[in-house]
This record gives structure tokens, sequence and C-alpha cells, in this order.
């Protein structure tokens, strides 16, 4: 099985083999799509907020665009058969958060 990697803005391919997971990436999360174990229920279709979840003439789970998805992982929860992984992805600390370093004050 290969993994196929998407950064948002990148364009997929047209056809896309029902073996290759696909990988999408922005900024702060990743949505992974394992395709293989789709059984074509459109459960995952009904509860997308972002209507972006389409059976392609292969009958697997394809997403249509993925610059509109918001990560909100409803389609990981509703899948009875695994096919989504929704991951945050760490912010590295001392840029945001409650670990920011602030410089010392007055020299002391
Ligand atoms: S993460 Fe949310 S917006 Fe993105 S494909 Fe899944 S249900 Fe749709
Ligand atoms: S809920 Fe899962 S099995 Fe059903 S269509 Fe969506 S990806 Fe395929």
């Amino acid at each position: 099985m290969t993994t196929l990697t998407i950064k948002i803005g990148e364009q997929a391919p047209n056809r896309i083999g029902a073996e290759t997971v696909i990988r999408y990436e922005q900024d702060r999360a990743s949505l992974t799509v394992r395709r293989r174990y789709c059984k074509s229920c459109l459960l995952c279709v009904e509860v997308c907020p972002a209507k972006i979840l389409e059976l392609d003439r292969d009958d697997l789970i394809y997403v249509t665009d993925i610059s509109k998805c918001i990560f909100c992982a409803a389609c990981a929860g509703r899948c009875p058969d695994f096919v989504f992984v929704v991951e945050p992805k760490a912010e590295p600390i001392g840029d945001r958060g409650p670990f920011r370093l602030t410089p010392a004050r007055g020299g002391r």
C-alpha cells in the first residue's frame, strides 16, 4: 500500500487507486483516507458539513475539494470502517500556548 500526501492547494490526481492511502495536510491538521476499507454506505457523505465527500467511479469515497475541509472529524466519527483519521499537528513549544517564553523585563 502506498501513501499519497497532498498539501492544501495542491491538485489531486484525477484517478487514485483503491490501494492508495491519501493523506491531506494543512498547517494545523491532517486527514488520512484509507479508501480500500470503504463499503460505499454514504454515512460520511451525510454528515460532512463541507459537502466534499462523494463516491468515485469505483464506488470508493473521495474528497472532491480538500480546500473546503474544516478537519472537524465528523467523517471519522461516523464511518463504521475507520476509513478516516484526523490528526492535529503539534505546535512548537515557545510559539503559542502555555509554554510561550516571555523576554525578561528591564534587564532583571
Ligand atoms: S473532516 Fe469534516 S469537513 Fe473534512 S471531510 Fe471530514 S467531515 Fe468533511
Ligand atoms: S462512511 Fe466509511 S464506508 Fe461508508 S461511504 Fe463513507 S468512507 Fe465509505
